[in-house]
């Protein structure tokens, strides 16, 4: 088996050779002048290939969400300025205007965004003023962290200021992103990795607790891009386009480590609620998941972004969404103008995929709007939640963790 560096130096010298910038030959590359529609079998490039479903089946249309809902985890703003993968600046850069989201939340029944990137300090202050402050109610904003004082002596006591600071100023959550575990180095961006579990983030942790805010948590990622990235990696063509996201390197924990650390801080700190982001970030394994929502009553998940998981295996999730209708939230990760990723691109379409999964029996559906399945080559199948959980799930859960009414 070859590592990641080796496969990335493999694929440089190929795609040197290829007329494709961006697209990988999968199979034997195309001669430059054989367009691919032209093709022989076995000449196809996987890149090209765009099967159509012959399948004659009930495509339902979900216009609306069927009770007003809260999209827990959506990005209107992000830093400014980011290192290695951490955020250190606290002046946003702004992805899309109220009044163009406000129009498909509208069309879409989506009573309120909630922005997890609000970043601190002024950059916080001035995304509630644009958003939340300006139109209350529809959005509701999250702070994070500030990294850059990471090497401050005090760092602990200060960040725990930051979100009271952050509280005052109108944020109603943490959003702790993927920097936690796989990028925050001990000096800051150089050094050793800082564990989740570190003290220095107790007072953090805690404050958040105190002050009821809950912290939205994202560990590890899709545990396909801890695996290596080669013909048996089920998010090959995600993993060759976004080379960047795969964690399959000594240098970096695996994902069990990665989940055990993160569980060590609901463990020490009971008071404090924890949003665990993309279905508790291990939605191809629902049974771990039940298994720490079992164990952590301070835990709830998300389905953001992992709508393609859940919906790929319809009868567990369907008892998934039984067993844990009160501790499961409505979130998409939606990105306004986030064309690159299309799983998570803020548009009417988007919505309308999670409402027929949620809502529907329909069966083999694209999980995205995209033309190839971004996140791995299958279709979906709908749950048909009952109206109950779907009330739960769209917005009383949300409500009550956020402490707004409906
Ligand atoms: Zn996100």
């Amino acid at each position: 088996m070859i590592n990641r560096r080796q496969w990335l130096r493999g694929l440089g010298l190929a795609l040197g050779a290829s007329a494709h910038a961006g697209t990988q030959a999968f199979a034997t590359p195309l001669p430059q002048s054989s367009a691919p529609e032209s093709s022989s079998p076995g000449r196809l490039a996987l890149a090209d290939y765009e099967p159509k479903s012959m399948l004659q089946v009930r495509e339902t249309h979900i216009e609306r969400a069927r009770f007003p809902a809260v999209d827990i985890h959506t990005h209107i703003s992000v830093s400014a300025k980011s290192e290695n993968g951490i955020e250190l600046a606290p002046e946003r850069k702004y992805l899309g205007h109220p009044a163009e989201l406000l129009a498909v939340m509208d069309r879409k029944n989506v009573r309120a965004m909630v922005n997890l990137t609000g970043g601190f300090d002024d950059g916080l202050v001035e995304a509630v003023t644009k958003y939340d402050k300006a139109f209350p109610g529809r959005f509701f904003t999250f702070t994070e962290p500030s990294y850059s004082k990471f090497l401050e002596p005090n760092y602990p006591r200060l960040q725990a200021e930051a979100i009271e600071q952050a509280h005052r100023a109108g944020a109603r959550g943490l959003k702790i992103l993927k920097t936690l575990g796989l990028y925050l180095r001990e000096n800051i961006t150089s050094g050793k990795l800082v564990k989740i579990d570190d003290p220095r983030f107790d007072p953090m942790w805690d404050t958040c607790g105190q002050l009821n805010m809950p912290v939205a948590i994202h560990v590890s990622d899709p545990i396909a891009f801890f695996t290596p990235t080669d013909r048996f990696n089920e998010r090959y063509e995600e993993l060759n386009n976004h080379p960047d996201w795969s964690f399959y390197d000594h240098e970096f924990p695996s994902n069990a480590e990665l989940l055990e650390a993160r569980n060590r801080v609901f463990a020490r700190h009971p008071k404090t609620q924890f949003i665990v982001l993309h279905v508790g970030n291990f939605s191809e394994n629902l049974a771990n998941v039940s298994e720490n929502l079992d164990r952590f009553p301070n835990m709830t998940v998300d389905t953001a972004a992992r709508v393609g998981e859940l919906g790929r295996q319809p009868r567990t999730s369907r008892r998934f969404f039984e067993k844990y209708q009160d501790r499961i939230l409505f979130g998409t990760d939606a990105t306004p103008h986030g064309d690159e990723f299309p799983q998570q691109v803020f548009n009417d379409q988007l919505y309308e995929i999670y409402f027929r999964f949620f809502e529907t029996a329909d069966e083999y559906f694209d999980y995205a709007p995209a033309k190839v399945p971004p996140q791995g080559r299958w279709r979906i199948y709908g749950i048909e939640l009952p109206e109950s959980i779907l009330h739960k799930v769209y917005n009383q859960n949300a409500a009550r963790l956020l402490h707004i009414t409906i």
